[in-house]
């Protein structure tokens, strides 16, 4: 994937930001992040902006996605485990840094969405799921790391429990609207340790399927 000039100039912007991980940086070089947004906004995809997507919910920022991956210190020999899958673009970017992302939508036209940009790209590496995120996925667990991208009143106990010894998670936590904080769990052999990584805004963290979704799911 050859980047195109607009998508250079949001990695310069990225850099000024204050982003210096060079694999963070070489991953969103090489994911189209057009391909993520709805037609109507498509004119401000390498925008440092948070879009729309449908369902209520948007793509995070380029600069929060950034700071988030680079915080979140990939290997190429981790398996990760995002919550809220959306458009896709996180875990696109997170794929090119992993060896296996697994990833959790609630919505499921929006986890189609995504699972045909995965195709398209190629990303191979990735497995999703339609569900509640809150409950992890817990066949596949431990993960290396884990990031939610949605904010949860608190943070949910089941996700640090599928950290391997080691790992490393990272979520928003506060409510809609408020102030949220960007917290980072390590655990490590005696436990668990957070340390509070400044503000964020995301959508809300939602426990269960939307309305109706169990019906269809029969
Ligand atoms: N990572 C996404 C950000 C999408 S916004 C991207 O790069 O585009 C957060 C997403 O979390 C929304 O799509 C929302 O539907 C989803 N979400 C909220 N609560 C969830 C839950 N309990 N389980 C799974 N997904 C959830």
């Amino acid at each position: 994937m050859i980047a195109g000039p607009r998508q250079l100039r949001l990695v310069m912007e990225l850099r000024r930001q204050g982003i210096a991980d060079t694999r963070v940086l070489g991953a969103i070089e090489r994911i189209p992040r057009e391909n993520f947004i709805p037609e109507t906004f498509r004119d401000q995809a390498y925008e440092d902006t948070a879009l729309p997507i449908g369902h209520g919910q948007t793509i995070s920022q380029p600069t929060v996605v950034a700071r988030m991956t680079e915080a979140l210190a990939v290997g190429d020999r981790h398996r990760v485990l995002e919550i809220g899958t959306g458009s896709g673009y996180q875990a696109a970017v997170l794929a090119r840094l992993c060896r296996r992302l697994y990833t959790i939508e609630r919505h499921r036209a929006l986890l189609q969405a995504a699972e045909a940009r995965f195709r398209e790209l190629r990303l191979h590496n990735v497995t999703t799921r339609w569900g509640d995120g809150t409950k992890g996925w817990p066949e596949s667990a431990p993960f290396d790391r884990i990031i939610v991208t949605a904010a949860g009143l608190e943070i949910p106990d089941t996700l640090p429990e599928q950290l391997a010894p080691g790992g490393i998670m990272i979520i928003p936590v506060g409510e809609r609207g408020d102030t949220q904080r960007l917290v980072r769990i390590v655990r490590d052999e005696d436990g668990f340790v957070c340390d509070d990584m400044g503000t964020v805004r995301f959508v809300p963290l939602v426990a269960g399927l939307p309305r109706g979704a169990q019906e269809r799911r029969a």
